[in-house]
């Protein structure tokens, strides 16, 4: 298939660039767009072949369910059964980094929703996206547009690579400002939800809006042997170079030398920027300083992505704190290393 490639301006995007996207979504095509998270692999949401297209494209496990995106809370109502709490979630954070599991209306097509009867729904904070959802006016399902198993893509260098001839049409407009996909909640009573993926809207931020909010087993820890998620995306192998990734724990101190020392047997090195002044240059990369979250965010899985293209049998990264946006990374690092942490101060 031929891709049609867009380049349009993230901030002012014109009607007129992204009608060609806008019509392929109409006749049940493609289109992979920027979001303020990272870039989705859109199709339309009403449309059973759209999805199946989507998962086509990535490569992906059809019972793993597809996010739609809207460009106004209000526009959930023909598709989903809100209550007050979706409500107050929309006031305070849409559009913005959250996705809502609702009960899903027969509207959505259970290809979509991977055969659940609820459906998570999102309306993202980027010029482009809710431009071109807009002009479709049409719910858009789309997951990350990575090939299924590979981190997520953060600018539309990343999505050439995996998708170039995969799908009808690709927007490019620029890096993803967070770099990690949105936060993820079920809600489970009138006041009341389940956080079932962290992202940039935080546990803390949740709870100044909700007054019982619990976190999901998964979101730090490894399935059990049989368990079956309540997010289906978490019994997959996610975001994982293919090198072998290690998270490093502990003090400051002892993360250096441990660092140092890898690094003389020939590891790659993904770290924070003042670390990197007591490490040699090559085989090293950076993230951004050390308090600076958002910076980490963003250049995450750019990170885990250029580890493969540098020479090294292995890869060493931090492991975050799990505080405030801290949570997000955390589950993203620890499920690419499949959970292997080392504390050298304890070795
Ligand atoms: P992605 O769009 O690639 O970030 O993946 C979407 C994530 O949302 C996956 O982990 C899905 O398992 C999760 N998800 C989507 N719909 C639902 C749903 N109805 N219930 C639970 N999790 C969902
Ligand atoms: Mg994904």
């Amino acid at each position: 298939m031929k891709t049609l490639l867009i380049k349009v301006d993230p901030e002012n995007p014109s009607a007129e660039a992204l009608a060609p996207a806008a019509e392929i979504l109409k006749r049940g095509g493609t289109v992979v767009f920027p979001t303020e998270t990272v870039y989705g692999l859109g199709g339309d949401a009403t449309h059973s072949e759209s999805a199946e297209k989507i998962y086509a494209a990535k490569g992906r496990p059809s019972d793993n369910p597809l996010i739609i995106h809207i460009s106004k809370p209000e526009e959930a109502e023909p598709y989903a059964e809100t209550n007050k709490l979706w409500h107050r979630l929309a006031r305070h954070f849409m559009p913005g980094p959250l996705t809502v599991i609702l009960p899903k209306k027969d509207t959505i097509p259970l290809t979509v929703t991977g055969g659940l009867d609820s459906v998570a729904v999102r309306c993202p904070a980027h010029p482009v996206a809710l431009k071109l959802i807009e002009l479709t006016g049409l719910p858009v399902a789309a997951p990350s547009a990575n090939i299924s198993g590979k981190p997520s893509p953060t600018c539309a260098a990343h999505v050439i690579e995996d998708l170039d001839g995969r799908v009808d049409c690709i927007i490019d407009g620029g890096e993803c400002t967070f770099g990690v996909e949105s936060t993820i909640v079920k809600i489970t009573g009138e006041d009341s939800l389940i956080l079932l993926r962290p992202g940039a809207v935080t546990y803390d931020a949740l709870c100044c809006v909700c007054s019982d909010v619990t976190v999901s087993d998964t979101v730090m820890n490894k399935l059990k042997e049989n368990e079956r998620p309540l997010c289906p995306g978490s019994k997959y192998r996610h975001y994982a170079p293919e090198k072998p990734l290690t998270l490093v724990g502990g003090s400051e101190e002892a993360r250096i030398s441990y660092f140092a020392e890898r690094q003389k047997e020939g590891a790659v090195i993904i770290c924070y920027d003042e670390q990197a002044e007591h490490l040699e240059s090559h085989s090293v990369i950076t993230v951004g300083k050390k308090d600076d979250l958002e910076a980490q965010g963003h250049r995450l899985f750019a990170a885990l992505r250029e580890c493969d293209s540098l020479e090294g049998r292995c890869v060493y990264a931090n492991l975050p704190s799990t505080d405030g946006f801290g949570l997000a990374l955390y589950n993203r690092l620890i499920r690419a290393a499949a959970h292997t942490v080392v504390y050298p101060d304890q070795l």
